[in-house]
């Protein structure tokens, strides 16, 4: 093996890729790691200011993979979710009590998360992190891969024996092997601060369903909370241009007063949102990841829960092939691969588009449907129970990282963690 040779090459070092690599990181498997933008910089797009909410199963995979001791200073609990729709009577509320858990899932900042992947990954000596570098071009040759990269000290050829594109919503892995996609847009934007809220939110969340799109607020810090507001694309450019005063009045009016008076608002950032769906996860010696293979609304939080448990599967499958002595970029293991993520990315994507479609609609039967459905999940605690587990992450036989234990460790027959 040359220094160029690579068991795995992992296109793209944001959550997603720097989560597998940190998944493989004690499976002896050499890795590259690919990424235009090097971690530390303050313009890395995946590390930024967002509040990521991180259901309980993710805390599992965290905690599997050695990086929850790192974020567990940082992230702060969700213990009870008030959903509501703004204008209608349907409310419905949740609590980690109801179902024995001391959290229902946990808020930290995008760039918290990556610095505790990179405190992980860095020391590794089977990791190497390629930065700054991009993409050029890839093919297959037998076994192996051959990989164009344009690096700082210009282009190079790397080969492997499995590539993962891990590089985001415009994937240039899942265009080059010819993936096809699935994709609408919202005609939504989401506008991101942070914000102090006059009352201690206590460990709660709030999702509320507003004329404008969904609202968020989710606890930060004991003291503060992260906003993820949606608008029609037409108008989020000039509520991000809101002075202070202007945009927390503007929520106040849109959230109301649970919170008490709001004190104080950080920088706003704004994103354009859309549903991507790739037709297949895998092709060839090549597998997707994350934003790669699906990119979702937040309004449910559950875009990186996802691609976290895309990387659970991929990365058990290659330990398992290794510890075989098998070809880790066999056919075998990425319709393993596949076939264990298509399940879970068909409810995730369709719970999360129905929220949007269902919420984001004035037709008044539906508002009239949906404050009933609400009321409903409120009085009814085996759908609510179900609903909860699920967007926890929760519930039935999983694989070992989604129930916390690492890849090493001694798997257990029964778990609790939907794959
Ligand atoms: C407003 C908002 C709020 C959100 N809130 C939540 C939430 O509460 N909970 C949740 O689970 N999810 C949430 N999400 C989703 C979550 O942010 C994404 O799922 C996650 O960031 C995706 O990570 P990723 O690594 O797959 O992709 P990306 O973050 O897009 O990272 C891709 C990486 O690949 C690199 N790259 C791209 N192309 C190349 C190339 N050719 N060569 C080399 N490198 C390349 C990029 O520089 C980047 O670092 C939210 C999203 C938004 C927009």
């Amino acid at each position: 093996m040359t220094r160029d040779d690579y068991d795995i090459l992992v296109v793209g070092g944001g959550l997603a890729g720097a989560s597998l690599a940190a998944a493989l990181a004690d499976s002896d498997v050499r890795i590259g790691l690919i990424e235009a933008v090097p971690p530390d910089a303050s313009s890395q797009p995946s590390y930024d200011d967002r509040g990521i909410a991180l259901a309980y199963g993710s805390r599992q995979i965290f905690a599997g993979i050695g990086v929850w001791p790192r974020l567990e200073s940082v992230a702060e609990p969700i213990r009870r979710i008030h959903v509501s729709d703004r204008g209608g009577f349907g409310a419905m509320r949740m609590s980690s009590r109801e179902v024995g858990y001391d959290a229902l899932g946990y808020v930290a900042l995008a760039r918290d998360l990556g610095h505790a992947l990179m405190e992980r990954i860095g020391p590794v000596p089977t990791i190497e992190i390629i930065t700054p570098a991009s993409l050029a071009g890839f093919s297959e040759a037998g076994d192996n891969v051959q990989v164009d990269i344009e690096a700082a000290d210009g282009r190079r050829t790397l080969s492997c024996r499995l590539l993962v594109g891990a590089d985001g919503m415009n994937s240039e892995v899942r265009r080059m092997v010819g993936i096809e996609i699935e994709r609408h847009g919202y005609g939504q934007t989401a506008v991101i601060a942070n914000v102090t809220p006059g009352l201690r939110h206590d460990g709660r969340a709030f999702e509320r369903f507003t004329p404008t799109g969904p609202l968020a607020l989710l606890p930060l810090t004991p003291d503060s909370c992260s906003l993820v507001w949606t608008h029609p694309d037409h108008e989020a450019d000039s509520v991000v241009a809101l002075d202070d005063g202007a945009f927390l009045e503007r929520l106040q009016e849109a959230f109301g007063y649970r919170l008490g008076r709001f004190q104080r608002v950080g920088a706003r950032q704004s994103y354009p949102l859309s549903f991507l769906r790739a037709r297949q996860y895998a092709r060839g010696r090549v597998a997707l990841i994350g934003n790669a293979a699906h990119t979702l609304h937040p309004v449910a939080g559950q875009g990186f829960n996802l691609g976290l448990r895309d990387v659970a599967v991929l990365a058990e499958q290659v330990d398992r092939a290794r510890r075989k002595g098998e070809d880790i970029g066999a056919p075998a293991v990425l319709d393993a691969y596949a076939r264990l993520r298509k399940g879970d990315l068909a409810r995730t994507g369709g719970l999360t588009d129905s929220l949007v479609r269902i919420f984001s609609n004035s037709y008044a039967p539906l508002s009239v449907a949906r404050d009933l459905g609400l009321i409903g999940m409120d009085l009814c605690s085996a759908l609510r129970h179900g609903f909860m587990h699920r967007t926890m992450g929760l519930g039935g036989e999983a694989p070992k990282l989604l129930r916390g234990v690492p890849l090493n460790g001694a798997s257990r027959r029964k778990g609790h963690v939907v794959a």
